[in-house]
């Protein structure tokens, strides 16, 4: 069996590779998608398992960091709501001012009401 495309383009209906730059590894997600037909779902269990781990997501993964301006708190996440609100309680218990990063995106900033 060999590949259809040639081009480099990633096969989406295929299976999803992960990998991470900082431990040096990648890994097939293949037979996860097998047995649970979760697509996605998969490579975002593998980051949380990863970050659990090792203190750290995988490349392809960009998360939603929340940082506290004010303090050494802050938590990374895969979706934005998660992280939203982990800011908005930060900031309504602590007074602090809360950024959240995703990527190249705008940094959005959490302040306390
Ligand atoms: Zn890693
Ligand atoms: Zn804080």
């Amino acid at each position: 069996m060999s590949d259809e495309s040639d081009d480099g383009e990633p096969d989406y209906d295929n299976v999803p590779t992960v990998s991470c730059s900082r431990c040096n590894c990648e890994w097939e997600l293949s037979y996860e998608l097998d047995d649970l037909q979760v697509g996605n779902q998969s490579v975002e269990q593998f980051a949380l398992d990863h970050m659990r781990h090792t203190g750290h997501f995988p490349d392809s993964v960009s998360p939603w960091v929340a940082r506290c301006r004010q303090c050494p708190d802050g938590d990374e996440f895969l979706s934005e709501r998660p992280a939203r609100r982990w800011a908005e309680i930060h900031a309504r218990h602590t007074r602090h001012t809360v950024d959240i990063d995703h990527g190249d995106d705008e940094t959005t900033t959490v302040t306390p009401e």
